[in-house]
């Protein structure tokens, strides 16, 4: 069998990385028609607006749904139908960290993949390449082929492929424009390799020969855990770095640029915070932990866990170091929490540092203030009752507001603490703010954005990361 030509791609699940990557691919690729589908109404509907009020926010998004909707990029809830019609399906459904049974808080969750997978060999009455798209853990594609092959109708065959995304939500249309590298894994067999070339075409559109990277199944599938593992690390180094330059007098910003320079370290994403937050850092590696113990390799388990656990230290230490620049008590004071998304231009909150960070101000009693540019009040709410889930939302509501600017949020508050790098925070009238707020006025910056020296000539009190609280 030679290598199939694709002309219909179904992704299934429009979320971060669905409705992004197949978009691109649609504007891209204007012979192939491309069909997305999802079971959330809603999400679709969203996709489909006249308006381009499309469900999630990326840079660029808006721009490329605009040229290809309609013209070969649909969305739809036929799940059916476009599996029936593709020649090449992606899975890019929901891997969150299981919340019970057998692994729960490390393992995750492969019931959406399986599903998703059980749909395909029911319905499909043809060959099909499939695509794994979302993360997974190392041989998750040896169950989608068990199931595939249990369930598939007389002469239908499909060839597994691993093609895990990498890009990064906020430049996730940049990413997928020129992506640092499109990897492919494939089972070396000769039908295996026809599906990678396959898939190879479909990138060859627009992706330079040289960043596709084509590998064994098995490598691919790690590969995506041991990317994001290595980013997260590197986080959590420069972050337990940030401790030792708050108790020394060292400054984290001269150290990551001074230890940047080394070429084999390298100057990217040495940025100290309040911890990383997002869906994929943390449950990819509480995934490979538990891969780890699940192999008998507790060392390994216990060496990966160890980042996870310097990232949750990093960001309850900010939390007591605002408490304890506050005089020891912030009941009753008023706090504004600029920035809600787990990181900037992204409306995404999942693990975002700022939920962590309000939920203890409210166990202290404080009132908090909340904004962000791209959050919703609605989405607020509900990560803050999920967060919180005995306590009723209306006794959150007394203690927390959400503001509609930063200016707002600012008002009669006590001090600022920023959750978000939102570009806006680094241009906001810090003379207004300061004349808004009460006395004395202290600025918590979790993001290294603001000129700290500007801020003190103001009046403010500042703390930053990494860096002493009496500077
Ligand atoms: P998401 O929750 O935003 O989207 C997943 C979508 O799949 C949801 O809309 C859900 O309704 C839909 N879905 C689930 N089961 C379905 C089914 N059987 N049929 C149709 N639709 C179904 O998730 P996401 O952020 O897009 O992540 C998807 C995968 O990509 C995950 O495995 C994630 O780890 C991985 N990933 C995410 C990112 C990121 O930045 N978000 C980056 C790289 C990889």
């Amino acid at each position: 069998m030679a290598p199939v030509k694709v002309t219909k791609i179904c992704c299934i699940g429009a979320g971060y990385v669905g409705g992004p990557t197949c978009a691109v691919i649609a504007l891209k690729c204007p012979h192939i028609t491309v069909t997305i589908v999802d079971l959330n109404q809603a999400r679709v509907d969203a996709w489909n607006s006249p308006d381009f009020a499309l469900p999630i926010y990326e840079p660029g998004l808006v721009d490329v749904v605009r040229q290809a909707r309609g013209r070969n990029l649909f969305f739809s809830t036929n799940v059916d139908k476009a599996i029936e019609e593709a020649d090449l399906i992606f899975v890019s459904v929901n891997t969150p960290t299981k919340k019970s049974g057998v692994g729960a808080g490390f393992a995750a969750d492969l019931n959406y993949v399986e599903l998703a997978t059980r749909r395909i060999a029911t319905v499909a009455s043809s060959s099909k390449i499939v695509v794994e798209k979302s993360t997974v853990p190392c041989r998750t594609a040896e169950s989608m082929r068990t199931i595939l092959e249990a369930n598939s109708k007389p002469g239908c065959r499909f060839d597994i492929l691993s093609n895990p995304e990498f890009l990064a939500e906020g430049t996730a249309i940049s990413d997928l424009f020129k992506p640092d590298r499109v990897l492919i894994g494939s089972l070396q067999t000769q039908e295996g390799k026809d599906a990678c070339e396959s898939l190879k075409q479909v990138y060859a559109n627009w992706v330079p020969e040289d960043r596709i990277l084509t590998v064994g199944l098995w490598s691919s599938e790690l590969s995506k855990l041991a990317a994001n593992a290595m980013l997260a690390q590197r986080i959590s180094s420069i972050n337990a770095l940030s401790a030792i330059c708050e108790a020394t007098g060292a400054n984290i910003d001269e150290v990551a640029h001074a230890i940047g320079y080394d070429s084999r370290i390298g100057p990217k994403f040495l940025k100290a915070s309040v911890g990383f937050g997002g869906s994929c850092f943390q449950k990819d590696i509480l995934n490979l932990v538990y891969l780890s113990e699940s192999l008998h390799l507790p060392e390994v388990a216990a060496y990966w866990r160890q980042v996870v656990e310097m990232n949750e230290h990093q960001k309850r230490r900010f939390s007591k170091r605002v408490v304890d620049t506050l005089f020891n008590t912030i009941t009753g004071k008023r706090i504004a929490v600029l920035g809600f998304a787990f990181k900037a231009d992204t409306g995404d909150t999942r693990e975002s540092a700022a939920i962590t960070l309000i939920k203890d101000f409210q166990s202290e009693k404080a009132l908090v203030n909340v904004y962000d540019p791209q959050v919703s009040e609605e989405q607020i709410w509900l990560d803050l009752q999920e967060a919180s889930p005995l306590v009723p939302l209306d006794a959150i509501k007394k203690q927390v507001t959400v503001s509609k600017s930063a200016l707002e949020a600012c008002k009669n508050a006590e001090a600022v603490v920023i959750a978000t790098e939102w570009k806006e925070f680094k241009e906001i009238d810090w003379e207004a703010v300061y004349a808004g707020m009460n006395k004395p006025a202290f600025v918590f910056d979790g993001r290294l954005i603001i000129d700290a020296e500007k801020l003190r000539k103001i009046g403010f009190t500042v703390t930053t990361i990494g860096r002493p609280s009496a500077i």
